[in-house]
């Protein structure tokens, strides 16, 4: 075997991994495509790469030094599973596949279990960054065994995005089998409330300031230079101050306002339910992406009555600092909920993942990269044992500073009619963690009410049960 890594999966994300892999220094790397021309073609327009094209899987190991180390980008799904079988019938045990399409990390877990039986190292790979990522440094969140990252490490270190604070590149040994494509589901969900409060930010602007798109863009920039900078926001402004190619004013206000999505951000969602973490800012806003959607019930919402007028703001500059404040409280809560939400992950699915490095390897590369993300890593290196973000005295900090700021964006969008979603459920999650007492003690009662659930007393060792129907004396549950 010649090459040291092959690709196999010659669409747009595959290409591009092939050739950013083919650019660093000590890597040849193989290449192979189910329908053989494009891989072909791919040789033929990039001769400086030096590709060497299989035609067939067996070519394709052939081609391949050992251990064989070899990454997967087709489609999520039933093709994942074809091609992983095509690869495990000639491979050999101690050979690496990796499958960095965006699977769901239950798969991973099964095909990690099922190759592992079979003596080859599966690794599950998240890949953050889209079609540029990949070409020229994206972030890389691999799953699988310590074995197989040993090779495979090193050759990802070559390719990954370096965080500009420090060089290091975004890659990371995230844990055992599924990890690394639960962690890039997160990501995904963290991305959604990303946008989806950056979305609030901008309609607050333009709602209750009546700011241009152009004005806001204008702030967004300001923004940028702070503790928001990031990716997203700098995006944001560049997008505002899109005039419609055709003519005729922003683009922005020619472009049909029902958002897509592709499922990431629900599953990360329906995981969160099923361990029983609320993310309440990524549910928003996948929430608020299917309601966009929705051109029926929005029809119908036309006809419903709401406020003449938004409030007169008394200082626009008072209020813009006010939403930028919330803003960034409100970010601080979506990612504190996520990373709850890959502690979970890891405590149900015996994953050894250190939160800390997990933020290091979306410093760049990824769709959600900020300068943020350090001060998360530098939280969890200040206290390894940090239980939530909110616990850290810089977040801590930051939500105090901002949260009467918070509450003035939240109410003055109330009294508007100008839904925030995102906002509001955040600081109802801040709110609800600071209250000493929640009526959580009535919905305990209430349970025992109807389904004599029990109850346990503040001041009392075990459950207790009332005779709701009978005399109601309190009864002790053996
Ligand atoms: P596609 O998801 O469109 O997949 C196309 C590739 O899959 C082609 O190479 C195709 O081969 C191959 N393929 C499809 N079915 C089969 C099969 N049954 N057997 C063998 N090969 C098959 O390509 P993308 O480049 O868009 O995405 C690749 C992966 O990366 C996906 O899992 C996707 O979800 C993920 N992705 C990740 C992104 C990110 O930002 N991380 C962005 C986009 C995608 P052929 O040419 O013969 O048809």
């Amino acid at each position: 075997g010649r090459a040291n890594i092959g690709v196999t999966g010659m669409a747009v994300m595959g290409s591009n991994l092939a050739r950013n892999l083919a650019s660093r220094e000590g890597n040849t790397v193989a290449i192979h495509n189910r329908t053989t021309e494009k891989a072909e073609r791919l040789a033929a327009d990039h001769p400086d790469a030096g590709f060497v094209v299989a035609r067939t899987a067996q070519d394709f190991a052939d081609a391949l030094a050992r251990p064989r180390t070899a990454v997967i980008m087709v489609k999520a799904g039933a093709p994942t599973d074809a091609v992983i079988n095509e690869l495990a019938d000639v491979f050999e045990p101690g050979d690496i596949i990796v499958d960095g399409g965006n699977a769901d990390f239950r798969d991973t877990i099964r095909r990690e279990r099922e190759l592992r039986a079979r003596g080859i190292n599966f690794v599950g790979c998240g890949i953050s960054g889209g079609e540029e990522g990949a070409l020229l440094g994206p972030s890389l969140m691999p799953g699988g065994s310590a074995e197989g990252y040993a090779t495979l490490g090193p050759i990802l270190q070559t390719i990954a995005a370096r965080a500009p604070e420090d060089g290091e590149p975004c890659v990371t040994h995230v844990g055992t089998d599924g990890a690394g494509h639960f962690v890039k589901m997160v990501h995904n969900g963290i991305e959604y409330a990303d946008m989806q409060l950056i979305g609030e930010a901008y309609d607050l602007m333009r709602r209750i300031l009546g700011m241009t798109p152009a004005e806001i863009a204008d702030v967004f920039d300001e923004w940028n230079a702070g503790e928001l900078d990031s990716y997203l926001i700098e995006i944001t402004a560049q997008v505002l101050r899109q005039d419609d190619p055709r003519g005729g004013g922003p683009l922005i206000d020619k472009v049909l306002d029902a958002a897509g999505a592709k499922g990431t951000g629900s599953w990360t969602v329906q995981n969160a339910l099923d361990l029983g973490v609320p993310v309440s800012g990524i549910a928003e806003a996948v929430f608020a992406r299917s309601l966009s959607s929705d051109p029926a019930r929005r029809a119908i919402g036309q006809e419903l009555p709401g406020p003449e007028r938004p409030v007169r703001v008394e200082d626009p500059r008072v209020f813009l600092a006010d939403i930028r404040g919330a803003l960034h409280a409100a970010k601080i809560i979506a990612y504190a909920q996520g990373f709850d939400e890959i502690a979970a992950g890891a405590g149900k699915y015996g994953w050894e993942i250190h939160p800390g490095e997990i933020a290091r390897i979306w410093r760049a590369g990824c769709i959600i990269r900020a300068r943020f993300l350090g001060t998360i890593t530098q939280a969890y290196a200040d206290d390894p044992g940090l239980v939530s973000l909110l616990g850290a005295p810089v977040f801590a900090e930051s939500l105090g500073k901002a949260q009467q700021g918070w509450r003035r964006v939240v109410a003055a969008a109330v009294y508007s009619g100008v839904p925030v979603p995102a906002f509001a459920t955040s600081l109802a999650y801040y709110d609800a963690l600071r209250s000493p007492r929640l009526p959580a003690a009535l919905t305990q009662l209430q349970r025992d009410f109807f389904g004599a659930h029990t109850y346990r007393r503040t001041d009392d060792e075990g459950s207790f049960h009332v005779l709701w129907s009978g005399d109601r004396s309190e009864v002790r549950e053996s």
